[in-house]
């Protein structure tokens, strides 16, 4: 890592973190946002100081910190008005890799991908018919020699016009040959360098907010049979065992937007005077806040308790899932109270409320969606019947 971002120690990640931010203020996302366009610049800072690869180990070239470090400086870039989505799947995308690639493999891609010689920032999973239902994806990886052919489609396969690497998930076994749904799919490291033009093709969606999401084709494309992860067959397996930590480091960015709308909204109130008094003066305005305040603090206590559980080793599927739901929730009550707060004012662009509101909205549908995780509680941790 750079010598602006220290080991370990989570104040002085936090304060490396704010004084890069600094360097990228509100002006730099409007432009941005108005242009549809990728945060290149703030990428290559966040890159050249290290942070984007303190979850791969010392002995591959990243830092080696813990969970709860990439979730301290997620926090702190949403907390200062930045938007983190342009990047974080580059710190935790290679958690498959890592966790269930070959030594060869991780040799080959994890240096450089510490280093930010290579991006690994795509995650192709959602299909357009499958949705949310995972393991009825259509996508398909057949072997032939040497390579696996893929023919099929992604959707929402965000910045994959910004990596060089996608993370696939494709079916390998057809759904009627399996004894279990979610057998019979693998994943695959697509270096998309090679397979643009022959075989892959990459189509920008434009969203509500700055995104850089795309539609993704797979027109027989030949995939080195060297790139499937681990067994062919088990890929659910590998995908579920990272979503917790995507979850948890997602939740840490919802409580850094919901602190950026609450320190926001506490200062406008204090300033603005309307009736001869600030506005903050009246428990009308106040409540709401304190209310936001009060649920972005639950919400990131159970952020920490998803860390604990998950640098442990334990169990965090629950916690991880609530942090994110909980995160989610107080973020976007955040947001809303941020714009109630500054009334028309708040609607313009120049305060960066809008935008801020635009962007933490979509965490309540990814990367899962809150009903989902309802069901997920209501089912594993409650024992209540299966909804589907
Ligand atoms: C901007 C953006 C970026 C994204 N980036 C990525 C990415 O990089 N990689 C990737 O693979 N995916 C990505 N996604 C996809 C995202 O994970 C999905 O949109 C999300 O999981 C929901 O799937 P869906 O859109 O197909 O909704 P659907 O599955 O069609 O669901 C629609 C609605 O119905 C509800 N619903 C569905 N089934 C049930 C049920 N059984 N019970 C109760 N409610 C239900 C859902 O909660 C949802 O509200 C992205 C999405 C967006 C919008």
């Amino acid at each position: 890592m750079a010598a602006d971002a220290p080991a370990s120690n989570d104040p002085e990640i936090r304060e490396a973190v704010a004084r890069l931010c600094a360097s990228f203020p509100g002006e730099y996302w409007r432009a941005l946002d108005r242009e549809n366009r990728y945060p290149s610049e703030f990428v290559a800072a966040l890159t050249e100081a290290g942070f984007l690869s303190v979850l791969i180990p010392e002995e591959y070239g990243g830092a080696g910190l813990p969970l709860s470090a990439a979730a301290a400086i997620l926090e702190e870039i949403q907390r200062a008005g930045c938007n983190g989505a342009a990047c974080h799947a580059q710190m935790y995308t290679m958690g498959t890799l890592l966790r269930h690639g070959s030594e060869e493999q991780k040799r080959r891609y994890l240096p450089d991908i510490a280093a930010g010689r290579l991006r690994l920032q795509a995650f192709g999973v959602t299909e357009p018919t499958s949705g949310t239902d995972t393991a009825s994806l259509k996508t398909t990886a057949r072997r032939e020699g040497d390579a696996y052919v893929v023919r099929g489609q992604k959707i929402w396969t965000s910045r994959a016009k910004h990596s060089d690497l996608m993370l696939l998930l494709a079916r390998t076994t057809p759904l009627d040959q399996v004894a279990k749904r979610t057998d019979g799919l693998s994943v695959f490291l697509v270096d998309m360098r090679e397979a643009v033009g022959r075989g892959l093709t990459i189509r920008p969606i434009r969203t509500m907010m700055n995104h850089a999401t795309t539609e993704v084709f797979f027109d027989d494309l030949r995939v080195p049979a060297e790139n499937l992860i681990g067994e062919e067959g088990r890929g659910f397996r590998y995908i579920l065992s990272g979503m917790n930590a995507e979850r948890i480091l997602i939740a840490a960015e919802c409580v850094g937007d919901a602190k950026w709308f609450i320190e926001k909204a506490t200062s406008y109130a204090k300033e603005r005077v309307v009736f001869g008094r600030p506005i903050g003066q009246n428990q009308g305005v106040q409540f709401p806040i304190a209310k936001a305040y009060a649920h972005m603090r639950a919400a990131e206590l159970m952020v920490r308790e998803a860390c604990r559980l998950y640098e442990a080793a334990e169990p965090c599927g629950a916690e991880a899932n609530m942090a994110k739901m909980l995160a989610a929730d107080a973020s976007f009550e955040a947001a809303n109270m941020c714009l109630q707060t500054h009334g028309g004012f708040g609607f313009a662009e120049e305060y960066d409320i809008e935008r801020k509101f635009r962007e933490t909205r979509l965490y309540q549908v990814a990367p899962i969606s809150t009903n989902l995780i309802l069901s997920y509680l209501a089912e594993h941790v409650l024992g209540l019947p299966r909804s589907y």
